[in-house]
């Protein structure tokens, strides 16, 4: 069966190809970076990587856009209560964002493009709006008028004709019963930051930025627009009907979105005030591939309950796996190759590789995953388990680990491997034999800068990771 997905837009489950040869043309909704990302908010982004991961173990090229909303009512209510610029304040959130997907080992997007860089791009498609006669204005802002656009609603499937035209939502985020025709340009108020532009002083509404980056860098119709469930209106809807009115051309052909991560049986949000940051989570002692397993774990079109026990488990689950990766690695076993155990690893990587296919079914995957090591630890306890049966069992951990990401310790991610340091170590001592001290100390100091601390006993150097 081939690769298929969930579109939100058919509420069918359809085979994916993308439109052109074999490059993906996606776009995703990033952060909106006036605070610490939530784990919640990193369950979204976790399915954005596994999906990115999937589709280049498919074959396909990417070409992947995500946007960073670094202006936004919200960011601009905090920037001004902390007496700062916009930049100075989402420049701090920006980086903790990179940091976090560094943590989660997300893949770095081929674009990730910050709002504000974007902003005479957004004031020339309002500009055009208007000439053809779906804006209006107000006050000073500019208004999509909904009622033009006759597609309104088929996104989130909600009938919107019977609404009162030219009555308008300034606020970026409201709900389906306060469909408005909404704000794509916001007049300047005082100490509010602003833009002079060809449609005049203001700045940009939410939803415009993301129609506007997305085709700049991906042209007119993407193959695949991502984002959590919460965006499909007023978000994305309002995204199909600035970029359809543009361009009279569909404007993304498959949207995927991701069920929300909940924390006792409530949405995880900042408003809401239940959440945990990474941050919070690594401080607590998990490592940042427990996080990952845990968000991965469960499909993205189901919601995810967080509990402490659940991200043990995961932690657990990782190690169960680890385990058997370093008893085939170093494990003795008889000289041939089963062929029976041979036809069981290959039918667990279809199984794998069909899971995922089947609208990324990340639950079946690791089932998959997890039967066929129980039945190969097994195989080993009865020395069933060849010599020649290792490399097909290591192929799968390695299919599995290009999408799931957490065999690897993250201590040893780019670090120094245990080998390097006992080397290091070694040259140490013998810089201090020779009283060759300076040498010996400057060692010490670039360990120390890789998080590695020493301890000079009488039995010898001890070392341990920071
Ligand atoms: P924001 O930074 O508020 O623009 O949100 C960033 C992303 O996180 C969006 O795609 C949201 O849909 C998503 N999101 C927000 N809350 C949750 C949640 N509790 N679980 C999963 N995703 C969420
Ligand atoms: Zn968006």
């Amino acid at each position: 069966m081939a690769l298929r997905f969930y579109n939100t837009l058919t509420q069918r489950v359809e085979e994916f190809a993308p439109l052109e040869d074999n490059l993906v043309r996606m776009y995703s909704c990033g952060p909106t970076v006036w605070n610490y990302a939530h784990i919640g908010n990193l369950r979204t982004f976790t399915f954005v990587d596994l999906l990115r991961r999937w589709l280049q173990a498919r074959g396909y090229r990417l070409d992947h856009v995500m946007n960073l909303t670094d202006v936004d009512d919200r960011i601009i209510q905090q920037a001004m209560a902390a007496g700062q610029t916009l930049e100075e304040y989402t420049s701090v959130y920006t980086q903790a964002f990179l940091d976090d997907c560094r943590t989660l080992r997300l893949e770095r997007p081929e674009h990730l493009v910050p709002a504000t860089a974007h902003i005479e791009d957004m004031a020339e498609a309002i500009r055009r709006l208007g000439e053809k006669g779906y804006t209006y204005q107000s006050d000073g802002s500019i208004y999509f008028r909904i009622a033009s656009f006759p597609g309104y609603g088929k996104l989130s499937h909600t009938d919107f004709s019977g609404i009162r035209a030219g009555v308008r939502v300034d606020s970026d985020r409201y709900e389906k019963s306060d469909a408005r025709d909404f704000a794509l340009w916001k007049a300047p108020k005082p100490g509010e930051p602003s833009w002079d532009t060809v449609i005049g002083p203001g700045r940009p509404g939410w939803h415009i930025e993301c129609s506007v980056m997305a085709m700049k860098y991906l042209g007119e119709t993407l193959d695949i627009h991502a984002g959590g469930v919460d965006l499909t209106f007023p978000h994305h809807e309002n995204e199909i009907a600035q970029s359809e009115a543009l361009t009279g051309k569909p404007f993304a052909r498959f949207w995927l979105h991701s069920e929300h991560l909940i924390l006792e049986s409530q949405t995880m949000s900042k408003s809401l005030g239940n959440f945990y940051t990474l941050r919070d989570l690594l401080e607590r002692g998990y490592e940042p591939e427990a996080v990952r397993y845990l968000l991965a774990s469960v499909p993205y079109r189901k919601k995810l309950t967080f509990t402490f026990d659940s991200l043990r488990s995961a932690a657990g689950a990782i190690e169960r796996l680890r385990s058997y990766k370093l008893r085939l690695e170093t494990g003795k076993f008889p000289a041939g190759t089963s062929e029976a155990l041979l036809e069981r690893t290959l039918a667990a990587v279809r199984r794998f590789e069909e899971s995922l296919d089947d609208d990324l079914n990340t639950a079946e995957a690791l089932g998959a995953v997890f039967e066929y090591v129980r039945d190969s630890n097994s195989a080993m306890d009865a020395g069933e388990f060849r010599a020649g049966n290792s490399a097909a069992a290591l192929e799968l951990l390695a299919r599995f680990d290009a999408i799931f990401d957490v065999l690897t310790t993250t201590a040893n991610q780019g670090g120094l491997s245990d080998a390097q340091i006992e080397a290091r170590i070694a040259e140490r001592n013998q810089a201090r034999q020779a009283n060759n001290f300076t040498r010996a100390d400057q060692v010490r100091q670039e360990l120390a800068e890789a998080g590695v601390i020493l301890e000079d006993t009488r039995e010898g150097t001890r070392w341990k990771r920071r």
